[in-house]
């Protein structure tokens, strides 16, 4: 293969992506323990809430519920406060009410207020970890990873935005098409307008930053409408880019229902974008709703839809064992399975099927379940009590018809603490099984064997979606052809598939994994704005310079 050229530009050379705390240094896991300390204090104060924001006033919504942990089902973590329609109409009319000023602000002011963003973070960023640990049972060091990816996505496209070429009021940025005697053509970019950013609860302060921060930057208003199992730490994150100087009418912060509030932005005539990373079936829903033009609209909806995976692992006769095994467990289990990247898939060739089997079904065995707040835990419990209902029924389903290869060590004492799912693994599993096929998003992997490698592409490529695949192989030759017919939005060789880093491995997939182009990298916030061109006759024919 030829040596690659560079993709980062010059101006993306300083980017550096955030350290993630090392746990087995003493001084990161005290942090860590204060940090949990001080939201138990927060908590127990009810201190923790998410109201609806806007027009930077504050309200208590027309109804809400209070989020519970999912580690211990007994303990609420704080009040959520839902917005109404009538409250999401006035977030659309101020943040339409504030897109000429926020456009006007500049890139500078903006670039200012997302570099703030990060620092706020940064600075806080054992609260927010031990925030989302509580309110999503996030394992420490995946909490600590998710307030890294936002600070990210902050630092990486403020560099981006200062270096897009001139928004509409910002011309010293514009690029000149070409050179032409007695012509100026100025190329140049202006926000889309009012933007609703619809994100997920699996990585709450990430993904929510991520879209939030990329449409303002751009000089877009932003109406952000967190995932209800996610709001604390949604308004967490809001709290946070009102103290960075973004104003009340650039962002408005409204917890609600998908199906009421959710709904009503995507089809309200006067948002002129969605930016929405979540299930399939609702990004389908969205898409056909922004498409269907409605009286008072003014632009035809930009949409982008980053969705679900059914990724799959490959494990070549070669392999090293003992790396994909680590591999599989945590792109299997991490975050219990609740990723769109996690693997769902194992597919394994020849003679390595029954060795590999047998050690990962003891290791399966021996994974500590747990508390998320407790360092020794590997696996948390799910989202909700919803969501392992459903996955231990798609699991009791599955122990009817398939062979069961291995469980965790799940206690019953421990189901009835909170929302645990035991891992779970099935071997020998048709590929028309709807186990193998289908989205769980849960602890759930399912196992295959084939004879060549070549089958193996074929299999694991057989699937409506395309977000992220492995392979773990020695064979030079078995990784070429991966990298030429594993068509993946994120292909992994020889590592886990899970944690794309920002800027390194640009995230998102295709098919039906969604549509827009990666974050985290270097063209996503171009589907933010919409060029522009001005051509000027230079000649001056019939100038007066006197007026
Ligand atoms: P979800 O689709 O249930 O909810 C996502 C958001 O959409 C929430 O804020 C929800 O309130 C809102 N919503 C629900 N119904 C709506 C409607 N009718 N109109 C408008 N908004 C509505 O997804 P989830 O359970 O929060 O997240 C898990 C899913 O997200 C998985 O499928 C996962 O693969 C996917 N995901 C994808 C990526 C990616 O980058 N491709 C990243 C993370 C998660």
């Amino acid at each position: 293969m030829q040596e690659p050229t560079l993709l980062r530009t010059s101006a993306l050379a300083g980017f550096k992506n955030e350290p993630l705390r090392d746990f087995s240094e003493e001084s990161h896991r005290q942090a860590v323990r204060e940090a949990l300390t001080q939201v138990e204090t927060a908590r127990l104060a009810g201190r923790l809430a998410a109201r609806p924001i806007v027009d930077g006033q504050t309200s208590q919504g027309s109804s809400s519920f209070v989020r519970v942990d999912p580690s211990d089902s007994s303990l609420g973590v704080g009040a959520v406060y839902l917005a109404d329609e009538s409250l999401s109409e006035k977030a659309v009319q101020s943040c339409l009410a504030g897109l000429r000023d926020w456009r006007a602000a500049g890139v500078a002011t903006r670039v200012a207020a997302v570099r703030q963003i990060a620092r706020l973070m940064r600075e806080q960023k054992g609260y927010l970890a031990a925030v989302m640990t509580r309110e999503s049972g996030k394992p420490w060091k995946e909490a600590d990873g998710d307030v890294a990816e936002a600070i990210d996505f902050c630092e990486y496209y403020a560099i981006l935005a200062e270096n897009l070429g001139g928004l509409a009021e910002d011309l010293g940025g514009a690029r000149l098409t070409e050179r032409v005697l007695g012509e100026e053509n100025l190329y140049f970019y202006q926000p889309r307008g009012v933007a609703t950013v619809i994100s997920p609860w699996n990585f709450p302060l990430a993904i929510t930053c991520g879209m939030a921060v990329a449409a303002l930057v751009t000089g877009n208003t932003v109406i952000l409408k967190p995932a209800e199992q996610a709001s604390i730490i949604g308004a967490e994150f809001a709290r946070i880019v009102y103290e960075a100087g973004v104003p009340a009418s650039s962002f408005a912060f409204l917890p609600g229902l998908g199906e009421t509030v959710g709904r009503f932005l995507v089809a309200h005539p006067r948002v002129d974008m969605i930016a929405f990373t979540g299930s399939r079936g609702v990004g389908f829903e969205i898409i056909k709703t922004a498409a269907t033009v409605v009286p008072g609209q003014r632009s035809i909806k930009k949409v982008i839809a980053e969705l679900g995976g059914k990724n799959a692992i490959i494990v070549d006769e070669d392999a090293d064992m003992d790396d994909a095994i680590r591999g599989i467990l945590y792109s299997a289990f991490g975050y219990a399975g609740q990723k769109c990247s996690a693997c769902s898939r194992l597919i394994v060739v020849g003679s390595a099927y029954e060795p590999l089997l047998k050690r990962l079904a003891r290791a399966t065995k021996d994974l500590i379940i747990g508390a998320a707040s407790d360092p020794a835990s590997f696996l948390g419990p799910v989202i909700d009590d919803e969501s392992r209902s459903r996955i231990n029924s798609i699991v009791s389903d599955g122990c009817k018809n398939l062979t069961l290869l291995a469980q965790g060590s799940l206690t019953s004492a421990q189901e009835k603490v909170g929302s645990y799912v035991n891992p779970t693994i099935f071997r020998d599993v048709p590929v028309t099984h709807s186990i193998w096929r289908e989205e769980i998003f849960g602890p759930v992997l399912a196992c295959l064997q084939v004879q060549t490698f070549e089958q193996a592409l074929s299999v694991a490529t057989d699937s409506e979606y395309a977000l992220t695949g492995g392979v773990f192989s020695r064979h030079p030759r078995h990784l070429e052809l991966a990298r030429e017919e594993y068509r993946v939005g994120n292909l992994y060789l020889n590592r886990s598939i899970t944690g794309a880093l920002v800027g390194r491995q640009p995230f998102g997939g295709f098919g039906f994994s969604g549509i827009g182009s990666k974050a985290g990298g270097p063209d996503y916030l171009l589907q933010f704005v919409e060029p522009r061109v001005v051509t000027e006759n230079t000649m001056r024919r019939g100038f007066s310079p006197d007026l």
